[in-house]
């Protein structure tokens, strides 16, 4: 019965709490924690940025300043996103989180992403899984949930890496005929190789091989220089961090 009462009480604080909307980065990040944020956070940054609604980096969350009027259920996506243990709950709460993004913002004009053909699909599930495993193992699990595709178009590339732009998501693409024509282990080096340049992406880094990409690759003890198209690829893939 005190129980009871303990809790009730409880609530109708937390209620009192709530009662006044966040109005800055610190009041937002005080009502993330109050949901059940649980991830080391010092501070809470508001944007104004059009494409990118959520993200984290070091220590520092920054929000688009839309979310301080968002519902509840919004935050609470917020800190599933970030604090979520399976790719599945970031993905479900990374979809709330688009539904509600400001009108006019480039997160709500997704990609219009090919339909993945069935032949991919189990192709597509091992990549999934083997993202989520280095990303925890090589990545201490911050990489961000993220596209993949198998590309039919590629002939020369092995695999890329695709920056967020407005109106579409990252993405990481492999080559179709590299996943047919060479040994599994190496399609997942490319995959390994494309999530260097998305961990690249995800804190601001040149999109390059440069040496931030060469100490990064050796510490994953993967080759900094991939064999065949790589010089290619480099090249490739600086036009299209310039480009965007
Ligand atoms: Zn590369």
């Amino acid at each position: 019965m005190i129980g009871r009462i303990l809790r009730a009480l409880t609530a109708t604080q937390l209620e009192l709490t709530f009662d006044e909307q966040p109005h800055d980065g610190a009041s937002l990040l005080a009502r993330l924690r109050a949901l059940g944020l649980d991830r080391r956070i010092e501070r809470c940054e508001l944007t104004h940025n059009r494409t990118v609604m959520v993200s984290y980096r070091a220590g520092v969350l920054r929000v688009h300043e839309a979310y301080l009027a968002a519902p509840p259920n919004v935050w609470r996506a917020i800190v599933a996103f970030l604090d979520g243990r399976t790719r599945r709950s970031r993905r479900k709460a990374e979809r709330v989180i688009v539904e509600h993004a400001p009108r006019g913002s480039g997160a709500r004009r997704e990609r219009r992403a090919a339909p993945v053909r069935r032949e991919d699909a189990p192709v597509l599930a091992e990549l999934s899984r083997a993202h989520d495993e280095y990303n925890r193992r090589y990545f201490g699990g911050q990489l961000q949930s993220i596209a993949l595709s198998v590309s039919r178009r590629m002939r020369s590339r092995l695999g890329q890496y695709t920056i967020a732009t407005e109106g579409a998501e990252p993405e990481i693409a492999i080559s179709r005929s590299h996943i047919r024509r060479d040994p599994w282990g190496e399609v997942l080096h490319t995959l390994l190789h494309e999530m260097v340049h998305q961990w690249q992406a995800e804190r601001r880094l040149p999109l390059d091989h440069g040496r931030a990409f060469r100490d990064k690759a050796r510490e994953l003890g993967i080759e900094p220089r991939a064999r065949r198209s790589m010089e290619q690829s480099a090249a490739n893939e600086q036009r299209i961090a310039r480009a965007i």
